[in-house]
C-alpha cells in the first residue's frame, strides 16, 4: 500500500515536471534562447527537489569533456569543483544505458541520457541527507525526462545555429558573386569566421600572390617543411588538422578550392587544443570552397582585364609607332605609356654603339636620364646586358650595387635588338623595392620587342634625313640642313630673314596634270629660288610642295623685296602656270628670339597670305591684320 502511495506521488511529481517543461518550451513564442531554456529547467528541478543548487554539466564536443553549462548558482559555472568527480564518474558510467542516480549525503548526480549516449549530468546539492526522502525511482524518471528535455533543447539550439550559419553563408555567397574584388572576397571570409568563432585566429595562406592586401591576415603559402599540413591541404584539396601540444592549440587547414584548382589554404587556429566537431568542419569547408570559387572568379576576371589592357597597350603603342612620328615624339610617347601603364617613375631609352663603348640617351626619355645620376645606372645595366644579352628584372638594386646613394631600387632593363643586333635598351625604374610584378616585366619585354622595329626605322629615317644635305628632287637643301644653318646663324649673325613658300592650289595642279607634272613644277619653282638668291642664302625643301628660304644677315625690307620678286617671277615663268604664297619673318640681335618663334611668325604670315587671295607675300608684322 505504501508503495502504491509512493507511485502516485512519484507520478504526480513527474507529471508536474512534464507540464512545467511543456510550459517552458511553449512560452518561448518561437523565440529561442538556449541558456534561458536550460535555466528554466534547472529552476523547475530545484523547485521540485528543494535542492539548494542545481547545476547542469553538458558534454562539450569541442573539448571532448564535461563542462558546467547552466546552474542556479552562477558561481558554480566558474568553479570546477564537480569536474574531477564527474570525469571519474562519467568514465565508468557513460557507456551504460540504465544509469541510476548516485545518491550521496548532500549531493546527487543524475545522468542525462539519450539512447545510450550520455548527454550530460545534473548535480543537485542540498542539506545533508535531504534527498533521502525521495524514492530512487523519482531520480530515475528525472534522469529520463531531463535527458529528453536537454536533447530537445540541444536539437533546437543546433537548428537555430545552423540557420544562423547558413544565413551567413548565403550572405557571403551573395556578396562574393556581386564582387570581382579579390580583397573584398578575402576580407569577407575572415569577417564571417570571426563572427562565427570569435576566439579563433585566422590566416589565409595564398599561393602565388604578389598583391598587397592591406591589413588582411594573409601569408604566403610556401613550400617549406614547416607547414606540412597546410601544404597537404593545398596539394590534396582536403581538410587537414594539426595538433600542437606544446603550444596547446589545434589548427585546421581548409583548402580554398575552385573549379580549376586550389587557390590557397584557410588556416584556423583554435586555442586550448580543441577537437573540431564534424558539423563545424563541414561549415568551414563549405565556406572555404565558396571562397575558392569566388577567388577563382575574381582572379580570372582580373587576369582577363589585365590581358585586355596589355593587348590594348601593345596595340596602341605599335600603332602610334608606325604612324611616322618623329623619333623624339615616338620615344616620349613610349615613356608616357610606360609610366602610366606600369606605374613607373622613370623610363629611358639608351642607344649603345655596336662595340658597347658609346651610350646615348634618346630624347623623349624622362628628365632623370639627362642628369649625371642616371649615368651609374646606365653604365651598370649596359655592362650587364652586353654580357648576358638578357633582360634584367631587379627587385632591389641596392643589394647589388656598391653605390649606396642610388635612389632607384626596382629596375627593369630590356634590350632593344634588331635583326639580332643589340641597338640599346629600355630602362624602367621605381624608387620602392619590389615595385614591379613579374607580369609587368613580361609585358615590358613584349612591348619593347614589338616596338623595336618601328623605333629603329624611325631612328634610321632621321639619321638618313640628317645625312642627306640636299633634297633629291629639287636639289635644294634638306630641312635638317636648313635647321642647322639657321641655328648657327642665330648664334653668329646680327639678323636674318626667313621665308616659307607654299605653291597655291597645288592639289589642283596634280589633279589636272598628274603628279609627274606636279613634280616638274616643284622643280621649276625650286630653280627660280636658287637662281634668285646668293650663295650664302639657303633655299630648302621644307616638305612636299612647301619650300623655305633663309637669308642670313638680310634685313626685313631687303627680304621683302626678294619675296616680292619671287612671287612675281613664279607667276610669270612657270609652265603650266602656278602661283605661290609667301610668309616672311625676321630676327635681329636686339630682340630675344628663337628659331621656333621665327618659324611660327613666318607660318602665320603664310597663312594670312593664303587667306587673303594667295599669289602674294605677307610680312610677319602684317600677318595679324
Ligand atoms: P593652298 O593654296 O592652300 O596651298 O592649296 P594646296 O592645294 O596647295 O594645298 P596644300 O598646300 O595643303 O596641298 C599640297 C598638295 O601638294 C598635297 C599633295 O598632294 C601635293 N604634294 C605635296 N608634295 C608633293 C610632291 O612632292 N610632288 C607632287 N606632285 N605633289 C605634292
Ligand atoms: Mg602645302
Ligand atoms: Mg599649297
Amino acid at each position: 500500500m505504501g508503495d502504491k502511495k509512493m507511485d502516485t506521488l512519484e507520478r504526480q511529481i513527474i507529471l508536474n515536471l512534464k507540464s512545467r517543461f511543456f510550459d517552458i518550451i511553449d512560452t518561448e513564442n518561437g523565440f529561442f534562447h538556449y541558456e534561458k531554456l536550460l535555466n528554466e529547467m534547472l529552476s523547475a528541478i530545484q523547485a521540485l527537489s528543494e535542492a539548494d543548487e542545481v547545476t547542469l554539466c553538458v558534454f562539450n564536443e569541442w573539448k571532448q569533456e564535461f563542462f558546467a553549462e547552466a546552474s542556479t548558482n552562477p558561481d558554480a559555472l566558474d568553479s570546477r569543483v564537480f569536474l574531477g568527480d564527474l570525469k571519474r564518474w562519467a568514465k565508468t558510467n557513460r557507456k551504460f544505458q540504465s544509469l541510476g542516480a548516485e545518491i550521496m549525503e548532500e549531493q546527487i548526480m543524475i545522468p542525462l541520457v539519450k539512447g545510450n549516449q550520455l548527454l550530460g549530468c545534473m548535480i543537485l546539492i542540498g542539506a545533508s541527507g535531504s534527498f533521502h526522502t525521495y524514492p530512487k525511482k523519482v531520480f530515475q524518471e528525472l534522469s529520463e525526462e531531463c535527458g529528453q528535455f536537454l536533447d530537445k533543447a540541444q536539437g533546437m539550439a543546433k537548428i537555430a545555429s545552423e540557420e544562423k550559419r547558413y544565413k551567413q553563408l548565403y550572405r557571403v555567397t551573395e556578396k562574393f558573386h556581386s564582387s570581382m574584388d579579390m580583397d573584398m572576397v578575402l576580407g569577407e571570409i575572415i569577417f564571417t569566421l570571426q563572427e562565427m568563432y570569435p576566439t579563433f585566429t585566422y590566416y589565409l595562406l595564398l599561393s602565388q600572390d604578389n598583391n598587397n592586401h592591406g591589413d588582411l591576415p594573409i601569408r604566403d603559402l610556401e613550400y617549406d617543411s614547416e607547414n606540412i599540413a597546410a601544404m597537404q591541404a593545398y596539394v590534396t584539396g582536403a581538410v587537414q588538422f594539426e595538433d600542437s601540444l606544446q603550444e596547446v592549440r589545434s589548427i585546421l587547414y581548409a583548402p580554398l578550392k575552385g573549379k580549376q584548382g586550389v587557390y590557397g589554404v584557410l588556416q584556423v587556429i583554435a586555442p586550448n587544443n580543441i577537437i573540431f566537431p564534424k558539423t563545424e568542419i563541414e561549415f568551414i569547408t563549405l565556406l572555404a570552397n565558396t571562397a575558392g570559387s569566388a577567388l577563382e572568379n575574381a582572379q580570372l576576371y582580373q587576369q582577363s582585364k589585365r590581358l585586355i589592357a596589355d593587348l590594348q597597350l601593345i596595340n596602341e603603342t605599335s600603332h602610334r609607332l608606325n604612324s611616322n612620328l618623329r623619333l623624339t615624339e615616338t620615344m616620349s610617347f613610349m615613356a608616357d605609356q610606360i609610366l602610366q601603364s606600369f606605374d613607373a617613375e622613370e623610363a629611358g631609352f639608351i642607344l649603345v654603339s655596336s662595340d658597347g663603348s658609346d651610350v646615348n640617351v634618346i630624347q623623349g626619355s624622362t628628365a632623370f636620364f639627362q642628369t649625371r645620376e642616371s649615368e651609374s645606372y646606365i653604365q651598370y645595366m649596359k655592362k650587364k646586358i652586353f654580357r648576358e644579352k638578357e633582360s634584367l628584372f631587379i627587385g632591389d638594386f641596392s643589394l647589388q650595387s656598391e653605390d649606396e646613394t642610388g635612389c632607384f631600387k626596382s629596375i627593369m632593363a630590356v634590350p632593344m635588338t634588331q635583326s639580332g643586333v643589340l641597338k640599346g635598351f629600355a630602362l624602367v625604374m621605381h624608387s620602392s623595392p619590389y615595385h614591379f610584378s613579374f607580369e609587368t616585366f613580361k609585358l615590358l619585354q613584349s612591348l619593347i620587342h614589338h616596338s623595336t622595329l618601328a623605333f629603329t626605322n624611325s631612328m634610321l629615317r632621321e639619321e638618313l634625313e640628317k645625312m642627306v644635305v640636299t633634297d633629291h628632287l629639287t636639289k635644294l637643301y634638306s630641312r635638317s640642313y636648313l635647321d642647322d644653318r639657321i641655328h648657327k646663324s642665330m648664334n653668329e649673325d646680327h639678323e636674318g630673314t626667313f621665308m616659307l613658300v607654299d605653291i597655291d592650289d597645288f592639289k589642283m595642279v596634280n589633279d589636272t596634270y598628274g603628279h609627274q607634272v606636279g613634280d616638274e613644277i616643284i622643280i621649276q619653282v625650286a630653280d627660280l629660288i636658287n637662281s634668285n638668291i646668293r650663295g650664302t642664302d639657303i633655299g630648302a625643301r621644307w616638305g612636299g610642295e612647301e619650300l623655305a628660304l633663309y637669308l642670313p644677315g638680310v634685313s626685313l625690307s631687303a627680304g621683302a623685296l626678294i619675296a616680292e620678286r619671287l612671287v612675281k617671277k613664279v607667276c610669270q615663268i612657270t609652265d603650266p602656270k602656278v602661283t605661290i604664297s609667301c610668309g616672311v619673318s625676321h630676327w635681329n640681335r636686339g630682340k630675344k628670339d628663337s628659331y621656333a618663334a621665327l618659324f611660327k611668325r613666318a607660318d602665320r604670315a603664310l597663312y594670312t597670305a593664303k587667306n587673303t587671295g594667295k599669289n602674294k607675300m605677307i610680312l610677319e608684322s602684317a600677318a595679324d591684320i
